[in-house]
């Protein structure tokens, strides 16, 4: 038996996992002495094992033929994917898109992405962060300049009070959730700010159970509050913020009974919160029950104001603190794999094009590219073409019905994945692709630590995403895929990405290190801008935004996630023990709402929103108030996304996920 450090490919907490192999199969171990982890697990980490040696993993390229996926060699399937993705792009302008992977090591996409831009010729490259947590990115980039979280799970236990906005750590980040929980052990508060009392409710010091999309409107209430009390820092505010006057203003058309009105919150318990967080060092966390919605940037930047205001940035136990889902989400974006931007976030700019076609030595493309939902709603008017890695847009994206039509309709699909997902049952190739325990790499989590994965086992039939890329791109004819190792792709990521320049895979051994790692910091940052900011940081005025509803739906529905299994999943649902744990989708509901509706516990109902219908079974439940019902987002057989609607965010193209009313049909 060989022992073997990794770390767990869920979640964006980036647990240190052991891996024990008999270099046949894996089980799993926690690692003691990891630095985020400190040997817990989750019950998902636990059980990876079982996805890992899973049966049901593809071993065998899949080629349609005659209207059905069958067996290929890899040479069939991938010459036929490089013909067909040569012709796409010889015959058509830009007509090819490509969805990077979160869930892929930080050297596949940053090769991925430069596959798209060298070889395939497009922009039109993005990953599932724009589901996500793009309205987050682009709000603190436009407000303070870096989009990731400023602090760190371990110095989080060190702050006074932390206002959750937004999110359920306790469940979707257990483990990142107990380090956050050590602050109350020491006699800090934690607030929970939600639409429904759910497990992170349950486990703070302070519930505000807010009406639904009234997170910005509390958080200039909230900001009021400071001001009125004069708690605000006035010399953070002076020396190193603009846009304070016209923020300030902002705020007077709002009076705080307006605000307790609209929020559902009494204007005692704001004052409460108020006051703490403003008192000591205090840390703001956000999830995307924040971000996914039609105004979910500028709610971010609202929240974000409230860290200018107090001054709680660039120390310890403070900042601004977006919890990112998927475990290599944060590597994904800093590799480049969005449309308008290359690795290390650099725009495309007529400079930075220069600059990119210098260091590859190839000719980039000018224009921004599409977004995820852009591309699906591009098909099959301009896109014709796409090839999607180890994400399963069949059940992720919003507008399920119009996307599931959309995706049906293109010329090629191409997936590569480890299972035969929804997305892959409807493509033209399938390419099996190995698992983090096939590989050494690294990943970079939620609080931008950069960590080693490594091998433990051998791929059986399926190839790496790294290796399926550097063939591809010779297939093309392209000869600037030659890399032997994903070593040297990251000695060329240290030259493209300046946040990573001082990292080598020497240097990260079993507890990484967190970017910037450069010349000035060579062992990387705990705690981002403590030694001042590159950009301004900017306080965004408020305005008052709110849910667009249609009549006929009383209902406003939130979609959560369950502690045994993890969006779409292709993973989790595998996993028989996480299966036991929870087999079926429900609908939760207030006990006063389904008398009212003659709803009895475990009766089938039809939930119809403007977009589609599915069936749910009713579980009655006080987490959440009248007029708010909650479902599970894992589900292929309940998929919630066929009700949810795609108007995207302005600012970040992220749809509005969260912006989803629906009614409630009993079948008789
Ligand atoms: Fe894995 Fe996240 Fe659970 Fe840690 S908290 S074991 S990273 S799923």
């Amino acid at each position: 038996m060989k022992l073997i450090k990794s770390v767990c490919p869920y979640c964006g907490t980036g647990c240190g996992i052991i891996m024990e192999t008999n270099g046949k199969s894996v089980r799993v171990l926690p690692q003691k002495d990891h630095p985020v982890s400190k040997g817990e697990l989750c019950i998902k980490g636990l059980t990876i094992g079982d996805v890992i040696n899973s049966p049901m993993r593809l071993k065998t390229p899949l080629v349609r033929k005659d209207g059905k996926l069958q067996p290929a060699s890899w040479e069939e399937a991938l010459s036929f994917v490089a013909k067909e993705f040569s012709r796409i792009k010889e015959t058509y302008e830009d007509a090819l898109g490509v969805f990077a992977s979160t869930k892929c090591t930080n050297e596949e996409n940053y090769l991925i992405q430069k596959f798209s831009r060298v070889v395939l010729g497009t922009n039109n490259i993005d990953n599932s962060a724009r589901l996500c947590h793009a309205p987050t990115m682009s709000a603190l980039q436009e407000e303070i300049g870096k989009s990731a979280m400023s602090n760190s799970f371990e110095d989080l236990a060190q702050a006074d009070c932390i206002l959750i906005f937004g999110s359920n750590p306790a469940v979707t980040q257990p483990v990142g959730f107990s380090r956050i929980q050590e602050c109350k052990k020491r006699g800090g508060k934690i607030v929970c700010i939600d639409v429904q009392k759910n497990e992170t409710a349950r486990l703070s010091d302070i519930f505000l159970q807010i009406n639904p999309g009234t997170d910005l409107v509390l958080a200039a209430g909230l900001a009021k509050i400071i001001l009125e009390q004069g708690l605000e820092s006035k010399e953070f505010i002076a020396k190193r913020t603009k846009g304070f006057g016209e923020f300030a203003d902002s705020l007077k058309k709002y009076s705080l009974e307006n605000i307790a009105e609209i929020t559902g919150v009494p204007i005692a318990l704001m004052k409460e919160v108020a006051l703490l967080y403003a008192k000591g060092n205090s840390a703001l966390i956000n999830g995307m029950g924040v971000a996914q919605k039609p105004f979910g940037a500028e709610t971010i930047l609202a929240i974000a104001n409230l860290a200018l205001l107090t001054g709680n940035l660039g120390k310890p136990g403070s900042g601004i603190n977006p919890l990112r889902g998927c475990n290599n989400v944060q590597g994904c974006c800093d590799m480049g794999c969005l449309p308008d931007f290359y690795p290390g976030y650099a725009a495309i700019t007529e400079e930075n094009i220069k600059r990119f076609e210098d260091f590859w030595d190839a000719e980039l493309p000018v224009q921004r590219g599409l977004t995820e939902v852009e591309m699906i709603d591009a098909i099959p008017e301009k896109i014709l073409g796409v090839y999607i890695i180890g994400e399963n847009p069949m059940l992720s994206l919003p507008n399920l019905n119009s996307a599931e039509n959309s995706l049906g309709n293109l010329e090629f699909l191409v997936v590569q994945d480890m299972f035969l997902t929804e997305t892959a049952q409807i493509a033209h190739v399938v390419l099996p692709a190995a698992c983090f325990a096939e590989k050494t790499s690294t990943f970079t989590n939620t609080e931008r630590r950069v960590q080693m994965i490594r091998k433990a086992l051998q791929p059986k039939g399926c190839k790496s995403d790294f290796d399926i890329i550097k063939i591809l791109a010779e297939k093309m004819d392209c000869k600037k895929f030659n890399y032997r190792t994903p070593q040297q792709v990251f000695s060329e990521i240290r030259k493209a990405v300046p946040q990573y320049s001082g990292i080598t895979y020497k240097k990260l051994g079993s507890s990484g290190m967190q970017w910037p790692c450069n010349k000035s910091a060579p062992k990387g940052t705990k705690i981002l801008y403590e030694k001042g900011f590159e950009k301004i940081p900017t306080f965004y005025p408020v305005s008052h935004r709110e849910f667009r509803r249609s009549t006929g739906y009383p209902f406003y529905m939130v979609c959560a996630r369950s502690l045994a299994h993890y969006n779409t999943g292709t993973f989790t649902r595998k996993v028989e023990s996480l299966n036991r744990a929870e087999l079926e989708n429900a609908l939760e509901i207030n006990k006063e709402d389904a008398e009212r509706l003659g709803l009895k516990e475990g009766e089938i109902v039809r939930v119809v929103s403007e977009y589609g219908e599915i069936m749910l079974e009713i579980r009655m439940s006080d987490n959440v108030k009248s007029g708010t019902v909650s479902t599970k987002n894992h589900f292929f057989e309940s998929a919630v996304n066929r009700l949810t609607s795609s108007e995207l965010d302005p600012l970040s193209k992220t749809p509005g996920y969260k912006n989803c009313f629906v009614h409630i049909e009993k079948i008789i």
